[in-house]
């Protein structure tokens, strides 16, 4: 891995841990680590081929990268865009029971409108 993937990797793993290549650019200008946007864009590419990360995509929206890199559902705020990890629904479990298959890799986003822009 090159020394800017380093730095990109431990800026998304400190962040909340959902972020557009634009979220992490912006995330590495304010700490201080120099890259251009191309940069970015190339090692969040690479980071998610090697399983590093985990990028996923809201439908309408730019694709997002995940610093947890294991299959999980989320919940999209369709009015403040924040992504947070759902853990609610066993998946694997369901298929399995319900079906007889195992599960091998996921994606699942659900849209909602979170608590704090529901109380808004
Ligand atoms: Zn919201
Ligand atoms: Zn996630």
């Amino acid at each position: 891995m090159t020394k800017k993937a380093e730095a990109i990797l431990s800026v998304l793993r400190e962040s909340e841990g959902h972020l557009t290549a634009d979220g992490v650019y912006l995330a590495c200008r304010n700490a201080g680590v120099e890259v251009s946007v191309a940069t970015v864009y190339r090692c969040l590419s690479s980071l998610a081929e090697e399983g590093l990360i985990r990028r996923f995509s809201v439908s309408g929206e730019p694709e997002y990268f995940d610093k947890t890199p294991t299959a999980h559902e989320h919940l999209f705020c369709s009015r403040c865009k924040r992504v947070t990890d759902a853990k609610s629904a066993d998946v694997h479990r369901l298929l399995e029971e319900t079906f007889g298959i195992t599960l091998e890799n996921y994606d699942l986003s659900m849209h909602v409108v979170c608590r704090d822009c529901r109380g808004a």
